[in-house]
């Protein structure tokens, strides 16, 4: 079985009168340490799906299953536990804790998991040892979101989960993070999975899952997923 399996997951939103249908029958598979790209345009309910993978949201309807085990089913104390100690989220404006400095950034995550990694080691391995002292605002913004990663990194989670992670930033820049990303789950076997609206980034992943309108489309595997440089 795929590490990360979606079957037939719908999530529906009440507003007012309406119902909006935010995932309408979402089925796809991730294999472990893939470099997984999911593809729609604003609305096609990327987010909603990134959300329940990631245990922030529930699914209405349909099975969830990473790494063996049925998240959809769970908790919600097994799903509080799940988000902590196996996800990793990086978002499109970084979110770190501005007075504290980079090396305390990613600290801060570790404190709570019980498969934490060597923080300095994690640093290093997104190219910021020379940047561990900094605060956030003393970095641009390609180092403040390679010291997110190595945040969500450090947890040494099941999954990466990437929002829009290239969004803010300028195209080399946003350049080095996808390679960054690529060479994670190449190098390390972590399963990233990015949301994005951006069609570029398609050709960098091993998986393309296509989203629109609620539902998935196509998905696509690039056997020889072209190198970011
Ligand atoms: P995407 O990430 O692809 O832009 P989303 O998953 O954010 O798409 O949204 C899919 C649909 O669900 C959109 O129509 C959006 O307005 C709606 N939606 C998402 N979250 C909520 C919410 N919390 N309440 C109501 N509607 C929502
Ligand atoms: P937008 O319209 O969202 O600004 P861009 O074409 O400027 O889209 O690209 C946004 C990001 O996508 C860039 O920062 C870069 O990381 C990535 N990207 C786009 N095209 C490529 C490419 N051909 N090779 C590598 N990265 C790319």
């Amino acid at each position: 079985m795929s590490y990360v399996r979606v079957v037939d997951e719908f999530k529906r939103y009440q507003m007012g009168e309406n119902t909006i249908v935010a995932n309408n029958g979402i089925t796809f598979e991730i294999e472990k340490g893939d470099f997984a790209v999911i593809l729609g345009p604003s609305g096609a309910g990327k987010s909603t799906v990134l959300n329940i993978l990631g245990g922030m949201d529930t699914p209405d309807e349909g099975q969830i299953w990473i790494d063996g085990h049925n998240i959809a089913e769970d908790t919600t104390k097994q799903l509080t536990k799940y988000r902590r100690d196996d996800v990793g989220f990086v978002f499109q404006f970084y979110n770190l804790v501005p007075n504290l400095t980079a090396k305390e950034n990613v600290e801060l995550a570790t404190q709570i998991s019980p498969n934490a990694l060597d923080v300095d080691e994690v640093l290093e391995s997104v190219g910021l040892s020379h940047r561990v002292d900094n605060f956030p605002a003393q970095l641009s913004g390609g180092e403040q979101q390679r010291v997110a990663i190595a945040r969500a990194l450090a947890k040494n989670p099941k999954l990466l989960l990437c929002d829009e992670p290239t969004g803010a930033l300028d195209f080399e820049t946003g350049k080095s993070i996808l390679k960054l990303l690529q060479n994670t789950a190449k190098e390390t076997g972590t399963t990233v999975i990015v949301i994005t609206h951006n069609s570029a980034i398609a050709p960098m992943a091993d998986r393309v899952i296509y989203i629109n309108d609620a539902k998935v489309r196509e998905t696509v595997l690039n056997p020889r997923p072209r190198s970011v440089d």
